[in-house]
Parts: structure tokens; C-alpha cells; sequence
């Protein structure tokens, strides 16, 4: 048994400089209830702000007459257990960012605390303007004042007529709604109040709303009976539900031999923290194996962890899982509101729910007894967070997996170049699926040459072959799918005279065009402008907005097709909560054709789609970057796989100029193999992942000159105390951003954690002056 005497805290204050734990005084009253994980309130150079009790102590650093004490606990469940502890201070290390940050990233951010501060005066009779300032109010909020009043309040402080409070808040609270509890049910005369007593006597304790409801009366009849005490009220917590709007239908699913014999293979390992890669093509069944595994790992009393890049993307997966389930289901991802969120959190913190399916975030549910964790879609980029801060989840879903000894499993048509490679390596155990459940074939691909089309005198965005598909699939009833590959492809301005394009002036990338505003925006800073009638440099007239927008392929389609119901799903359309699955209901139900950006691409199972159209598909291999083809490829095959899901033939035609590149070909023959055996030596030979991790280190400063001569002290710093491969100084893509200059070293390494001593110690040599970034998971290119 631990003396509870002392504790160290982490405190709540986001810098590097305050990155440590400081010993408390725990006051007699707060011993029985103090633990780890809590959130507490203590004294911090001279106010109050909130921390986290990270160790009980008996020996404190330092003499205990000196400490302070805690003033309260805010939390009286903990929120972290050791593990999450751990884990934090183990990304903190890694990403040389504040530990607090990462235990913020693990909140849902209903916990983080609002801070107030309000004036008070000390006196009665008070000079002008302070007079004025609490003529109505004794206590006025300080973000209420302006700068004139603020000042008047300073010098009010000064001479002790003003005293400050200072207040925290959860930003948000738990939602609860008045319930009715019968406690005497003596004698009534109203025959409203009677039902009252009647109902509760029936239904026992309930809502407020539904007792008032189904006695049609209002909330005057109970005044009588609170004062009499023959009913009480009281709050109770609820929940905030989160809507669905696609429910899947009922089916009986009985794995198919390939099915069952990877989930028994996989049961197998229960208990270990075994990976394992499940290589199906889309429509494989991968998704009736998770369940099935996660209903084995349930049977075992144990919880379950799914992750889905996109999760907001795809509710038509959240829909069937909740549906093969019994119990309820936790969802966590960034489109629910703040409130949801923490309701769906802490259900699983007071281990109400054993089941989340959520985005990337989820991975730092507070499960304690994991049984497997899913990994879907695994090579989306949407797993890494790069910064705010920065974590890959595989790399935390590892660590987890370890610690509860909880398999892994990958799921994806199109696995990572890297997970492919160790699978292949046997580091990670390869199941693979060549055909698709529900015997359903794959779908037919053709390759439209958008280059011929023109130069044959077509210059529409469609080519004639596919009209005339889109016309034929329509006559049939059946539904069309059309992807516009908006990467490497802004709406930026260009010149025809000089070729210019229109940048930012403080951030040296293109302006992108916007139609409903007329404006050039930059994305990155928000800088905006009018967009101008002739260019900027030349003086010229022809200036042209380029690229095709969903907004303008919706119009064409309109124009082309006019009895075809068509939806349009881009940023634009989904904004509005929940926005995103209205449109997909609204499709399924009544739609003929559904145009949209990449959001189109994942997860969707629609029974009646037989078309699948992507425009300029290989506008996203000119983007510069090193994954740009891997990207690609996996895209391209996704969005073919919407097509032909069941007993209908699928067809997809993609159309581009480029119609020679060999990824195109490799999406074709619909072969992950040989695009994996090309890519893997394209890897190679660029030296980056699997075979080296890239790191970057950025320097930012507002004047190019003390960037660039801090990168390269650094790397001479580098350079003599290892033998790491170092590149740079250089630019990165983004070299100016709000007028700060960024420069880059580029290290290549085996990512064996060899790397981090020597980066902590550049993180606190060089701290003074420009400020040093490092980032594991950078874009670079
Ligand atoms: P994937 O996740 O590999 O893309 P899904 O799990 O979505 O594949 O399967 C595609 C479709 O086939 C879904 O509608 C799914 O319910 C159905 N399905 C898969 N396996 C079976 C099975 N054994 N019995 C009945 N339906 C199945
Ligand atoms: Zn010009
Ligand atoms: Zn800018």
C-alpha cells in the first residue's frame, strides 16, 4: 500500500520547457480518493491550472516543507491508466513534442478545460471609470472588457480596490434530462396528477418529457407534488445518440471455406500479438471475417478495437457492424460533435461498450483488456497524423497490440507496398483472397486515350465511348459512379501568354480558383483576392481557370443526361453534419448517377452500381512525391471495385491522357502483383520506405539566411557524432509559409530508434533562436 503523500504532476502548459512532472503535497481529504490518471487542480507560479497525476510518491525530489499542495481533484475516475501513460511519454520522446500534448490527443476534447477570469471590486465606493464599469454587474467576465477597461481594471489591481477570480470549465458537460422518481403515492384529488402518480406507479422511474407527454399535461401539474414530496426529480445522465440514416438490411452470413479457414488461422493467435495481413480483393468477405473474429474475441470477454481510415466516409460499414452485433458499438471519429464524442468515450472508459469502430484517433480508446485490433484499409495515409501532434497509429497499434497481447489484422486489396513486403517476409502472416463472395466476378476495365479523343475533335470532358455506356446503363435502371481525381489538379490560374500561374505572396504556392466568390484563395494561410481579368506579369487577357470541378461534370451531366437524377458528394456538399450519409441514402434510394471527388472511392457496397467512370486519372502521377504511384494505383483499383458487387457484370472505363503509364496498365490487369514487384524497385532505388525511413528536420525563422546556416550547424552537429545519411540544407515544397522561411534536412535511416538520441540532443542544443521541428512522418515532396 502506497502512501499517497505525494504526487507528481504533469502539468496542463503546452511547452517543451515545462515537458516534466512536479511534486505535490496531497492534503489530508484528498488521500482516499487521489489516483493516477486524475486530473487535478494546483497552484502554478502564482494561479491555478490543471494537471495529471502521473505517480504516487512517498520520497519527493525535493524537501516537502517546500511543496505545494493540490487544491482538488476535477475527475473522480481516472483517465489514464499506466499504459496510456506510458504510451504518451513514449510519442513525446519520439516526436520530441510536449507530453502533454499527446495526453490531450488521447481526451476527447469535450475534457479540455475553459479557462475564465473574471474582476471582482474589493471596495464599496470605487472612482470612474471603474464606477461604470460595475454599475450592474459585482463580477464582470474579463474577455467582456475592452482594452480602455481592461486598462482602468489594472491600475484598479494596483491599488487593491479590484481582486481577481479565476474560474475552469469542462468545455463540455455531461447531458442529463430530468427523470421522475413516484416516492409516496398518497392520496391525490387532480385527476392529472393522479395519471402522474398512476404512470409512474406503472412505468416506475422516467422521463420527464415522456410522463408530461402521456398525460398530456404541462410541468404544472407536478409543482404540487415536488412540494409535497410525493414525487421527486432528479437529473440523470443520457446520452447524445448519434443518428444514423442508412440501416443495412438483416442477412445471415455463413462464411464461405476461404473465410472461415483464415478466421480459425487467425483465432489461432488469439492471445498473441501475431500481425497478420488479410489480401482480398475488394468484396472478398474481409469485412464478414472482422466480425466474425471480433464476435470470437467478445465470447472471450474481452474488447475490440476496428480502425477505418475514412470513418465518416464510410457509414454503410458502421451500419453493418452495428447490425451483427448485440451490444452496442462505440464510434469515434472528428464529424461527431464534441458532445457525442465524449459520451462515445467515456462508455467505453466505464466499460459499458466493448466494441469502437472509429478513425485513427480510436486508437487511444481506453480499453484495458483488447482483445484485436482491426486495421482496415490499412494503407491510407489517413493513418498518420503528422502533426498536432504528430503519430502513426500502426506504430501505437504495436505497442498496444504488445501490451495486451492482441493480434493485429490488416485488411486491403491494395496493402502498402511496406506491410506487403514484411508479409512476404513472414514477419507478418499473408491470407489472401483472390475471388470475391456472393461469386459476383470481377469487374471489366477499359482504358479511354482522353489525347485521341480530342485530336479526333471531341473536346467534352466525356469521352464518346462513355456516353454512350452512361446512356445504356441509365436505359437499364442501373447506377453510375463517376470519380474526378482532384490531387494534382487545382483549380489553379495560368497565363497562355507567359505560363505564369498566380501564387500566394507569402506562401509561393497557386492560388485556388473560387467560382461562388470570385476569389483566388490560398489554401494554406487563407490570403485571398479578387480574381484578377488579365495576368498579373504580362498584362495579358488570357488567363485561364484550369482543371474541372464535380460542380461543373454535375452540370455537363445535367445538360448530357436530363432525366437522370444525379448527386454530387465533394467538400462542397458534405459539410453539414452527417451530410455525407444523407447523400449516400439518398443515392441507394433514388439515384442514377453520384459524382464526387476521392470520398466516393472507399467502402461504398452499392448492389446496383454496374458503371464506374474516373476523369484525368493519371492527373495524380504528375504529383511530384514518391508515393504519388502507389497512391494512385490503390485509388484507381478501389473506385473500380464499386462496381459489380453482386450478380450484375461491372464495368469501369477510365479516361486519361497519359494512357501509356504503366500503373494504368498494372489497374488494367487488375494486378497488385506486378504493380508491387515495379514499386518495390522503384523503393529501392529511391531509398525510401521499406527499406529507409525518411525524417525531416525543419527549420523555421523569419529570415531564410538564419534558417539555412542553423540547418547546417545542425548537420555538421549530426554528421560528427553519427554515421546518418543527412541531405540538405534545402527547400521544402512549402518553403514560406505566413511569412516564416522553412528549411529542411532530409535524414535517411533504419527507422531501429537509433536516431532519437541524437535528434533529442540537437532539440536541446539548438533550441534558442530558430525554432526546430522534427517530423517522422513529413510530406516532403
Ligand atoms: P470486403 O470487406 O472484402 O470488401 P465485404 O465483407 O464487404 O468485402 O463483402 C462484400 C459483400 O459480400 C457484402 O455485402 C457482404 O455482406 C457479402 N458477403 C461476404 N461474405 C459473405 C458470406 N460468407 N455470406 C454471405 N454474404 C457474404
Ligand atoms: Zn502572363
Ligand atoms: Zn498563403
Amino acid at each position: 500500500m502506497i502512501d499517497k503523500q505525494f504526487v507528481k504532476v504533469l502539468v496542463d502548459i503546452k511547452h517543451m520547457s515545462l515537458d516534466q512532472t512536479f511534486d505535490y503535497k496531497v492534503p489530508k481529504d484528498l488521500k482516499e480518493s487521489i489516483e493516477i490518471g486524475q486530473r487535478v487542480l494546483i497552484p502554478f507560479s502564482n494561479r491555478l491550472i490543471t494537471g495529471f497525476v502521473t505517480e504516487l510518491i512517498t520520497h519527493p525530489t525535493y524537501e516537502p516543507s517546500q511543496l505545494k499542495s493540490i487544491e482538488d481533484i476535477i475527475d473522480i475516475m481516472p483517465y489514464f491508466d499506466k499504459e496510456r501513460l506510458n504510451l504518451a511519454t513514449y510519442l513525446a520522446k519520439k516526436h520530441l513534442r510536449p507530453t502533454i500534448n499527446y495526453l490531450n490527443a488521447m481526451l476527447p476534447s469535450a475534457l479540455s478545460m475553459k479557462y475564465q477570469t473574471y474582476f471582482k471590486p474589493l471596495k464599496q465606493s470605487l472612482n470612474e471609470p471603474l464606477k461604470t464599469i460595475f454599475k450592474t454587474q459585482n463580477k464582470v467576465d474579463k474577455a467582456s472588457l475592452n482594452p480602455k477597461a481592461l486598462n482602468a481594471i489594472k491600475k484598479g489591481l494596483l491599488e487593491g480596490s479590484i481582486d481577481i477570480e479565476h474560474t475552469f470549465q469542462q468545455a463540455t458537460k455531461i447531458k442529463t434530462i430530468p427523470y421522475l422518481y413516484l416516492k409516496d403515492p398518497l392520496k391525490v384529488k387532480g385527476p392529472k396528477q393522479r395519471a402522474v402518480i398512476d404512470y409512474l406507479n406503472n412505468h416506475g422511474p422516467s422521463k420527464m418529457q415522456t410522463v408530461l407527454k402521456a398525460v398530456e399535461t404541462s410541468a404544472s401539474t407536478l409543482t404540487p407534488l415536488l412540494r409535497r414530496g410525493i414525487i421527486e426529480k432528479h437529473s440523470k445522465e443520457t446520452l447524445r445518440e448519434i443518428k444514423a440514416y442508412i440501416d443495412e438490411p438483416d442477412k445471415k452470413v455463413v462464411l464461405n471455406t476461404t473465410q472461415s479457414t483464415i478466421t480459425s488461422q487467425i483465432l489461432n493467435t488469439l492471445n498473441t500479438h501475431q500481425e497478420h495481413l488479410i489480401y482480398g480483393v475488394t468484396g472478398s468477405g474481409k469485412t464478414e471475417i472482422y466480425i466474425e473474429l471480433i464476435k470470437a474475441v467478445r465470447k472471450k470477454d474481452k474488447q475490440a478495437l476496428v480502425l477505418l481510415p475514412e470513418i465518416s466516409l464510410t457509414p454503410k460499414i458502421v451500419a453493418r457492424f452495428k447490425k451483427a452485433f448485440d451490444e452496442p458499438i462505440a464510434i469515434y471519429h472528428s464529424n461527431l460533435s464534441i458532445g457525442e464524442q465524449y459520451d462515445q468515450w467515456r462508455q467505453v472508459l466505464k466499460k459499458e461498450v466493448h466494441i469502437c469502430i472509429g478513425a485513427r484517433s480510436a486508437i487511444f480508446m481506453p480499453f484495458d483488456n483488447l482483445g484485436l485490433i482491426v486495421m482496415d484499409e490499412e494503407q491510407s495515409a489517413s493513418f498518420i497524423q503528422r502533426d498536432n501532434p504528430p503519430y502513426h497509429t500502426k506504430d501505437i497499434a504495436r505497442l498496444r497490440s504488445h501490451k495486451h497481447r492482441a493480434p493485429i489484422i490488416y485488411g486491403s486489396a491494395t496493402p502498402s507496398v511496406e506491410t506487403f513486403y514484411h508479409a512476404k517476409k513472414g514477419e507478418i502472416t499473408l491470407h489472401t483472397i483472390k475471388k470475391r463472395a456472393l461469386n459476383a466476378t470481377m469487374p471489366n476495365i477499359q482504358l479511354i486515350n482522353m489525347k485521341q479523343e480530342f485530336k479526333q475533335g471531341n473536346p467534352s470532358i466525356f469521352s464518346r465511348l462513355l456516353q454512350q455506356k452512361i446512356q445504356e446503363t441509365l436505359d437499364k435502371k442501373e447506377q453510375i459512379m463517376i470519380l474526378i481525381n482532384r490531387r494534382g489538379h487545382n483549380n489553379f490560374v495560368i497565363c497562355r501568354e507567359c505560363g505564369k500561374r498566380i501564387k500566394c505572396p507569402k506562401c509561393d504556392v497557386s492560388l485556388t480558383y473560387h467560382k461562388h466568390t470570385n476569389t483566388l484563395k490560398c489554401h494554406y494561410c487563407n490570403y485571398e483576392e479578387s480574381s484578377p481579368s488579365n495576368c498579373p506579369a504580362c498584362h495579358s487577357p488570357h488567363i485561364r481557370f484550369m482543371g474541372v470541378g464535380t460542380q461543373q461534370v454535375e452540370n455537363q451531366l445535367h445538360k448530357t443526361f436530363k432525366a437522370a437524377k444525379v448527386y454530387r458528394m465533394d467538400y462542397d456538399t458534405t459539410t453539414k453534419k452527417a451530410a455525407h450519409e444523407k447523400l449516400i441514402a439518398a443515392f441507394e434510394e433514388d439515384g442514377d448517377i453520384l459524382v464526387g471527388t476521392q470520398m466516393i472511392t472507399k467502402g461504398l457496397d452499392f448492389e446496383n452500381v454496374t458503371l464506374v467512370a474516373v476523369l484525368s486519372a493519371d492527373m495524380a502521377l504528375f504529383v511530384p512525391d514518391f508515393y504519388a504511384q502507389s497512391e494512385t494505383f490503390t485509388q484507381l483499383t478501389q473506385i473500380a471495385g464499386r462496381s459489380g458487387r453482386r450478380s450484375k457484370q461491372g464495368h469501369v472505363y477510365i479516361q486519361a491522357y497519359d494512357s501509356d503509364h504503366p500503373i494504368l496498365d498494372d489497374v488494367l490487369n487488375q494486378s497488385y502483383e506486378s504493380f508491387y514487384e515495379r514499386e518495390i524497385a522503384f523503393r529501392k532505388r529511391s531509398k525510401v520506405e521499406p527499406f529507409y525511413h525518411i525524417t525531416q528536420i525543419l527549420f523555421l525563422y523569419k529570415t531564410y539566411e538564419v534558417a539555412y546556416k542553423k540547418a547546417l550547424e545542425v548537420k555538421r552537429y549530426i554528421t560528427s557524432r553519427s554515421d546518418l545519411n543527412i541531405l540538405g540544407p534545402s527547400d521544402p515544397k512549402l518553403n514560406k509559409q505566413n511569412n516564416i522561411y522553412k528549411v529542411q534536412l532530409i535524414i535517411r535511416h533504419k527507422d531501429d530508434g537509433k536516431i532519437h538520441d541524437i535528434l533529442e540532443k540537437v532539440h536541446t542544443y539548438f533550441k534558442d533562436g530558430v525554432s526546430i521541428q522534427i517530423n517522422h512522418y513529413p510530406k516532403i515532396m
